[in-house]
């Protein structure tokens, strides 16, 4: 009976609802054309304000969301140390205390070794392999499961395309050379140095130059020939190597707090998703299309000495790689997971680049 009677109830509170909405379509109709929801958000970055490219696609990235969405998401863009330190962008955006973050998913591997995967793997997946693993390889729905644990959902939003070995202040003829050798290398490189017998130094990006010019380090890695050129590292060290065997194709990211993201209306979402597309192309392009000439400008006008690492130097390189990655997956559940999916990845993609890129660019000049 009680339960007719609620039923009843429900049903009478559901029309008189309804007649409710009615009446108010009816007599407040100027509320139709209420504007929409606007949302005023913070994107916090792990550049310096403005950097070139890395956080000028993180400008962007935030100015293509407004335009394209009418000025309905507006987000304010803060250099690293404006708003939080760089390397805390995560935990600002994890927490809500920001809406949203740029940087690269492997400043994270503190919080979970599997955030690595999605950035750079020495010997891993280029540009073109990485895109295509996170969009059309499953890559994307493993970054998803991996990043709701810290409450976020990210995108691919750059690309550094394969970066250059680094600037060494001596040559390197074998791999004993780099027993005693002090290295600005982050990540599962600067492990794959250290097990080569050199000493890994952390610098933030702005402290590299004048590590450099001080012996306090001998080498640093750092991007590629046009944003190695803006820092200037061609003045401290004269040996420049190639290739960035490290980092083939370091994925930038833009994350987003989760709850704040499920709770956006699904075009926004969709445009966040979009934008961070452009950005990742943007980005890429910018690097592909100066590379060669800043280059150039270093060899000619800077006196640079480019040189290849020795075969047995990176065959080395990739033996030690192996063995941290075998390391790295062992320790951690989630990292063997994504990394399986990567190499099996990897495998298929480099299986079909030995019958289409490898021997047309061969041929191709
Ligand atoms: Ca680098």
């Amino acid at each position: 009976m009680s339960s007719d009677k609620g039923m009843k109830r429900r049903e009478f509170l559901k029309k008189a609802g309804v007649a409710t909405v009615a009446a108010s379509t009816v007599f407040a109709a100027p509320n139709v054309h209420a504007a929409p929801k606007k949302y005023k958000w913070k994107m916090v970055t792990t550049w310096p304000p403005h950097f070139p490219v890395l956080g000028e696609g993180a400008d962007l990235l935030a100015q293509w969301i407004k335009e394209m969405s009418d000025g309905r998401l507006d987000i304010t863009v803060y250099g690293g140390g404006e708003l939080v330190p760089p390397l805390q962008a995560f935990d600002a955006v994890s927490q809500g205390m920001v809406e949203m973050g740029h940087g690269a998913a492997y400043y994270w591997a503190g919080k979970s070794p599997a955030t690595q995967f999605f950035a750079a793997v020495p010997f891993g997946l280029n540009a073109q392999g990485l895109n295509s693993w996170i969009y059309g390889g499953g890559g994307q729905a493993l970054w998803d499961e991996l990043y709701a644990k810290f409450n976020l959902k990210s995108f691919l939003a750059g690309n550094t395309g394969v970066q250059m070995g680094g600037w060494f202040n001596r040559e390197i003829n074998s791999i004993n050379d780099i027993k005693g050798l002090k290295m600005r290398i982050p990540g599962l490189g600067g492990k794959v140095i250290a097990k080569a017998g050199g000493t890994v130094v952390l610098s933030a990006g702005g402290e590299i130059y004048t590590n450099l010019e001080r012996g306090v380090i001998d080498a640093t890695e750092w991007v590629g020939p046009f944003h190695d050129y803006l820092m200037g590292f061609y003045k401290v060290a004269k040996f420049y190597y190639y290739p960035g065997w490290h980092e083939p194709g370091s994925g930038l990211e833009c994350f987003v707090n989760k709850a704040k993201f499920d709770a956006l209306p699904t075009d926004l979402q969709v445009i966040i998703e979009t934008a961070t597309m452009r950005s990742n192309i943007w980005m890429l392009s910018q690097f592909e299309a100066k590379n060669n000439l800043y280059l150039q400008k270093l060899i000619n006008e800077h006196n640079v000495k480019l040189k290849m690492f020795p075969e047995d130097v990176l065959s080395k390189f990739k033996e030690y790689s192996d063995e941290v990655i075998a390391e790295v997956t062992a320790g951690d559940a989630m990292s063997k997971k994504v990394y399986e999916s990567f190499s099996k990845f990897q495998k298929d993609v480099g299986a079909w680049a030995k019958i289409s890129e490898v021997p047309y660019h061969k041929f191709s000049g």
